[in-house]
């Protein structure tokens, strides 16, 4: 238990409904009891967990507003500490007042993410657990909140665990096998050390991989619309976005700069960006424009190559292809709604789908290819995401400490020094979960909460 009982605001602030202010620690309900009165005389400190009361919230007499009160009985609360939570008419100053009164009976206030540390401390939740908050809270769409969510139920925690006691059987297996080399034990020879370290190796290398799909889909795909001018690029990105954000002409080069939004197609995000024209011309500012257009598609995790359908190609079409071939792009042939003259037959090698984007014809089949595209159908089953940078950095150290531990088993090292990769693994996986952890780890994984999570 932590000798500072800490209060923050646990709502936005904000006009809202209520707002929830959350004290923590060994004087939690003492110190809610001096500020808080029931309407029906009774004391929180008279209170069983889970319980609440009715009244009101009061700064050294003056009544700042009603409010419920509700009691947590350490270790059965988010912190595994006493806790009270208030709830007050929403407001960013009613808040405020009703936090000011809370200080001035003794709590201080609490830094970003301290009820979360104050949790992993009393053991209440892993170091995954407490990184899956912070993905829950920020989660931008459906898949993002299920990866967030699965690790909040300890899904990452299991899978860890699974390798780490598979690591560590195969260690006391080597131990053994070391004491006692002449027994016949099948369990008990380098095929199948081997075996299992291989196992290990794979699982390792799944998350890896999960890992960057999963970014994909909790950041966003950073995608780039380009085309020749008056293709529909514009009109492609006001679809998309449900708003007029691009402006939609028939004067060719009307789009000079980069313009950005941030979209939700299906369950995937798109951090989307409409872009010039790619065409050759002699005017200045939308030969700059053209270049930018260029350059982003070098960066862009998809590209929307976009084609007027009912138009035969042309010079800056064909350069077009050239420059997408061999990237990560779709060719949306756009104005399905008019006369076809291009079909798939002129994008061989290429995934190809028709739409309209003045009518939103086709936008379904956009969704799935982007989804295709992009492998985000692989998370949506239970399968563990890694949600962190640093979690992937543990299972990267893991994944090279078992490749080792296989190569030194096959250039018939010591049993020895095989046993000490292993063990590396083992050490970087539970660094991974928070079970063996520095205090430097630690505090950068909370420092990145807000205040009063
Ligand atoms: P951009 O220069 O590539 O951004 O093209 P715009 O979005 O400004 O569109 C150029 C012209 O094509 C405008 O007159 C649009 O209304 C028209 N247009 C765009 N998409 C479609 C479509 O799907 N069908 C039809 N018939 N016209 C379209």
């Amino acid at each position: 238990m932590s000798e500072r009982t800490i209060a923050a605001i646990s709502t936005p602030i904000g006009e809202g409904g209520i707002a929830v202010i959350r004290i923590s620690g060994d004087n939690a309900i003492e110190i809610a009891n001096k500020c808080f009165s029931a309407f029906s005389g009774k004391k929180l400190s008279d209170l069983d967990g889970y319980q609440a009361l009715y009244g009101e919230i009061t700064d050294s007499g003056d009544v700042i507003d009603d409010a419920v009160a509700l009691v947590f009985r350490a270790p059965k609360s988010y912190t595994g500490e006493d806790v009270v939570e208030i709830s007050v008419h929403g407001g960013r100053i009613m808040a405020k007042r009703a936090l000011r009164a809370i200080l001035n009976c003794g709590a201080v206030s609490a830094v970003g993410g301290e009820f979360t540390k104050r949790a992993f401390l009393n053991g209440k939740l892993d170091l995954t657990k407490a990184e899956s908050i912070m993905e829950l809270i920020s989660a931008k769409n459906d898949t993002a909140l299920k990866i967030s969510r699965l690790a909040r139920s300890g899904r990452i925690s299991k899978e860890i665990q699974k390798i780490t006691e598979k690591l560590l059987e195969t260690a006391a297996n080597l131990a053994v096998f070391a004491d006692y080399p002449d027994e016949d034990i099948p369990e008990l020879s380098n095929d199948n050390f081997s075996k299992l370290l291989n196992e290990c190796e794979n699982v390792l290398k799944k998350l890896i991989s999960g890992y960057d799909t999963g970014r994909a889909v909790r950041e966003g795909i950073d995608c780039v619309i380009v085309g020749k001018p008056n293709v529909g690029k514009s009109t492609l990105m006001n679809l998309l976005c449900g708003s007029e954000r691009s402006i939609v002409t028939d004067v060719a080069g009307t789009t000079r700069d980069i313009i950005e939004n941030t979209v939700n197609l299906g369950d995937i995000t798109l951090n989307l960006a409409d872009t010039a024209g790619i065409r050759n011309t002699d005017d200045i500012v939308e030969k700059m424009g053209v270049e930018r257009a260029t350059q982003r598609l070098d960066t862009a995790g998809i590209i929307f190559a976009v084609f007027d359908s009912s138009d035969d190609l042309d010079e800056n079409d064909k350069k077009l292809i050239e420059q997408i071939k061999s990237r990560r792009a779709i060719v949306i042939l756009n104005k399905s709604d008019l006369k076809e003259k291009l079909s798939e037959e002129n994008f061989k090698g290429f995934d190809v789908i028709k739409i309209s984007a003045k009518s939103g014809d086709g936008l379904k089949e956009l969704e799935e290819k982007v989804a295709k595209l992009t492998d985000t159908g692989r998370l949506s089953g239970d399968e563990a995401v890694l949600i962190s940078e640093r979690q992937r950095d543990c299972v990267v150290k893991a994944l090279n400490c078992v490749s080792e531990a296989k190569s030194a088993l096959v250039s018939g090292v010591t049993l020895d020094a095989v046993g000490v990769c292993i063990d590396d693994a083992v050490s970087a996986l539970l660094e991974l979960t928070g079970k063996r952890v520095t205090n430097e780890v630690t505090d950068e994984v909370f420092r990145r909460f807000c205040v009063g999570k």
